[in-house]
């Protein structure tokens, strides 16, 4: 049976944009929408051309993709004519494939917030999308507070997505804007639509305000709709837009779906899903979400022994689909309740097979368990169990040695601002040669970490790629006696991100170890010799 086309739609650099602590720049936009393109979606909604001078610059040029390009803005303001409306004429001669209009459908803000008529806001509606078709644009109207609306006064809301579907509109959208609705309630409505628009000419746009954006997107295909829209890693408003990196690999793997629809996007763009959601991340400077479905580290992590030992004989017994489908890797997490078949496991993910009898796996096990209980966590610093193995099979050559660091932090007045400066100094033997570096930091560990790479002599050309992208710090017991354990998380020019710990009972001795460890298993990895 010929399976049905399903059409993607990305608004990172619209909707995504309004996430807090979100900003992109013009290059951030482009390399972002590449990223969209090489997933392979079919719109890529770039921004609000007139509203701000980033948008406005994005479509002064055209900007070649598989995607079809769309530009977001309002429908012609009440009472005025289409040609006669300077926000309109903007978007029209913006450099986009399509155009995607934002229209009321709730008679109730019609009347409120745009103090006009249901039947001027129809006419607006109809004119616009005249105007941009007579461009030769592709159109889409997205109806907004669809849901909303439909319920207060369903004709109404019909109404309004009929206008621009009558008119030639390729899509209406129906917008869960305030994302309040649940799945059974967009299906309901979902199914009435299409009993007066064809499916295949309806979309969804769910927000994640009950955490439900993707059930809903879902619950709108099931009732007829063909086009999904989202974001990447649900960036948006509040609580976020549906999560096309979650939607994607459902949409393709699941039989439901991958049976009776078809997408744009490739088995072998799925597999780099992972990396571009971590790429995205990368580029908004945050952590990636380690519990993210699909493409979380956690995602396809396995923890208790008697799971473990099952996972490692027959993998589908523990994991819904395949982690390589979507470019995750199994991980089987190494922790103070875990049996010899973690750590077998976990040694041979990283390469070093040893037989399950081997005196030495038992060592590791204790040594691992010894750790943990003084506030090591290996399940989180994947980098620093490798270490610890690799060490004990002699596997780590000795680079160098850190004689001694000394970090001092000053407060002084600088003219008449009070300021913190912090100073780093580490004497390193390398071979014979000593090395003496001298850093100064926004904080006692930065400055460490900063005077720690400055100069690693013979080997500082394999750690120039190595910058930390996390660090976190863990109080694991109350008072003055309190132990601190860190959490550093590394990445290189491959792209390949990794973890280390540290406990002490001083932050900067904890902090030392991770670091440490950071820089020993970049060398390690980089195959620097001895
Ligand atoms: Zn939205």
């Amino acid at each position: 049976m010929a399976r049905e086309r399903l059409y993607l739609f990305d608004t990172t650099l619209r909707d995504g944009a309004q996430t807090n602590g979100v900003d992109f720049t013009l290059a951030d936009k482009l390399a972002i929408a590449g990223m969209l393109d090489e997933l392979g979606v079919d719109y890529v909604e770039a921004g609000y051309p007139g509203a701000n001078p980033i948008d406005t610059s994005f479509f002064s040029e055209r900007r070649p993709m598989r995607a079809r390009v769309t530009a977001f803005g309002m429908t012609r303001r009440p009472g005025r004519s289409a040609s006669n409306d300077p926000g309109l004429v903007a978007l029209l001669e913006a450099q986009a494939d399509a155009i995607c209009f934002v229209a009321k459908s709730w008679d109730y803000h019609v009347r409120i917030a745009l103090e006009t008529t249901e039947d001027e806001n129809l006419a607006s509606i109809r004119d616009s999308v005249r105007a941009a078709k007579a461009k030769g644009r592709e159109v889409l109207l997205d109806c907004e507070h669809f849901f909303d609306g439909y319920k207060a006064n369903p004709a109404y809301a019909l109404a309004c997505a009929k206008a621009a579907y009558d008119e030639g509109a390729r899509w209406v959208v129906l917008c869960d804007t305030n994302g309040g609705t649940l799945p059974h309630e967009v299906e309901d409505i979902v199914g009435e639509v299409c009993k007066v628009i064809p499916g295949d000419r309806v979309g969804i746009h769910a927000h994640n305000d009950t955490e439900q954006a993707v059930a809903n997107s879902f619950a709108a295909i099931r009732a007829g709709a063909r086009q999904i829209q989202g974001t990447l890693n649900g960036l948006g408003e509040r609580c976020g837009n549906a999560n096309l990196v979650s939607i994607i690999p459902t949409l393709k793997l699941k039989p439901e779906y991958a049976d009776k629809f078809e997408i744009n996007v490739s088995d072998g763009a799925l597999g780099r899903i992972v990396r571009i959601s971590h790429g995205l991340d990368e580029l908004l400077n945050r952590a990636p979400d380690r519990h993210a479905p699909y493409v979380g580290e956690s995602a396809f992590a396995t923890k208790a022994g008697i799971h473990a030992s099952a996972i490692v004989k027959e993998p589908k017994t523990y994991e819904h689909v395949a982690p390589e489908r979507v470019g995750n890797k199994r991980k089987l997490l190494v922790s103070d309740q875990a049996g010899r078949s973690n750590v077998l496991a976990e040694l041979e993910r990283i390469g070093l097979s040893l037989d399950k009898d081997d005196p030495r796996v038992t060592r590791l096990l204790d040594e691992v368990k010894e750790r943990e209980a003084n506030g090591y966590a290996y399940e989180a610093a994947d980098a620093s169990f490798e270490l610890l193995a690799r060490r004990m099979l002699g596997q780590v050559p000795h680079y160098f040695d850190v004689e001694k660091f000394d970090v001092n932090v000053e407060q002084r007045n600088n003219a008449s601002q009070r300021v913190t400066v912090s100073q780093a100094v580490v004497k390193i033997k390398v071979g014979n040669e000593e090395l003496i570096s001298v850093a100064e930091g926004i904080g006692p560990v930065n400055a460490l970490d900063l005077a720690l790479r400055k100069d690693l002599g013979k080997y500082q050309s394999f750690i120039t790629g190595l910058t930390l992208t996390d660090y976190r710090v863990r109080i694991l017991n109350g008072g003055t006696q309190a132990v601190t354990r860190v959490l550093i998380e590394s990445t290189d020019e491959t792209g390949e991100h990794w973890r280390t710990v540290g406990v002490s009972a001083n932050i900067i001795d904890a902090s030392f170890q991770a670091l440490m460890d950071s820089i020993v298993y970049k060398l390690v990895k980089s195959g620097a010799p001895a």
